[in-house]
């Protein structure tokens, strides 16, 4: 069984993006800057910060963190996103993801300058996404994802892939993603009946449902391939996915962790060194 080894990977691009910046910064030009907006403090919010500091410093790009107290109102955020998109020091900024309920999150995503908006979440590369127009930003999962199956030399073309997920986040942009690569894509929820009907013909499942066990040994068959996106914490302390095979092998498999996760943050900063560029 062929492991999908996003931890891997994650250091090759993060070699590889290290000397494209170093090559800009020895010409006298600045480091990518990535601004990082949170609200509350949310403890898994903060590790993923963390994992995206860690990396921007890895490859010499600047990340700083904007943090806002939970109770912030909505306007407050949406001045600092307007100061951050006139700042041409900042080539990207991000929304750090859940957010509490009062925070008119649409509205929020859709004030960063679509040029800086590098997890691709505002109406305008969403609206590029649906199109095909590859001057959008795709979102870092999706990209990710793509980059695992392709580095691995996975076709996607012409495959039928399962995606259980339909947030805008993972599962919707991803199967938009997908579907521009020419896969066949079907697209599965909470809503949806007999799972096993959707993943049992797949060449592909792409589990984003954040269900531990939701993809079992009765769900999957030895030739098809899995990608374990779901990260939930577990009892002590450590975290799973959606996937739990005892008894079945199948032809790939991403971990938990190791995985997907590994390969948002180092998508999340190819979208930035993209802007960069073209800033
Ligand atoms: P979400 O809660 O917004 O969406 C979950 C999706 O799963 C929904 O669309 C829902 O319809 C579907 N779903 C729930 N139960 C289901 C069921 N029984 N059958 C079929 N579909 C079902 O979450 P999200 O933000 O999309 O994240 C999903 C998971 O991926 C979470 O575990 C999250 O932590 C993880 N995640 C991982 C990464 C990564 O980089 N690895 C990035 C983002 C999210």
């Amino acid at each position: 069984m062929k492991i999908l080894d996003g931890r891997k990977l994650k250091s090759e691009i993060a070699t590889s993006l290290k000397n494209e910046i170093d090559s800009f910064v020895n010409n006298g030009k600045n480091c990518p800057k990535l601004v990082i907006i949170q609200i509350g403090d949310n403890p898994v919010s903060n590790i993923y910060i963390k994992q995206k500091m860690n990396f921007a410093e890895q490859i010499g790009a600047k990340a700083v963190l904007e943090k806002f107290d939970e109770k912030v109102s909505s306007d407050i955020v949406v001045a600092k996103i307007k100061e951050l998109n006139l700042d041409n020091s900042v080539h990207g900024m991000i929304v750090q993801l859940p957010l509490s309920a009062h925070i008119d999150l649409p509205n929020i995503l859709n004030e960063i300058k679509p040029e800086k908006d590098v997890d691709g979440l505002g109406a305008i590369n969403i609206h590029k996404l649906v199109r095909d127009d590859k001057t959008g930003i795709i979102p870092a999962t999706a990209r990710g994802i793509i980059t695992l199956l392709e580095k691995n030399d996975i076709e996607i073309a012409g495959k039928n892939i399962t995606v259980i997920g339909r947030s805008l986040l993972v599962g919707k942009s991803l199967s938009l993603s997908l579907i521009n690569k020419n896969a066949t894509v079907t697209t599965c929820h909470s809503k949806t009946k007999n799972l096993f009907q959707f993943t049992k013909n797949a060449d592909i499942i792409i589990s984003a449902a954040g269900k531990p066990g939701i993809i079992n040994d009765d769900m999957v068959s030895e030739n098809q391939i899995i990608v374990d996106v779901g990260i939930t914490k577990t009892e002590d302390g450590n975290i799973c996915g959606d996937v739990k095979l005892d008894k079945k092998t199948v032809a790939a498999i991403s971990p938990v962790p190791g995985g997907v996760g590994q390969m948002t943050v180092a998508s999340l900063f190819l979208n930035l060194f993209d802007t960069y560029k073209n800033q």
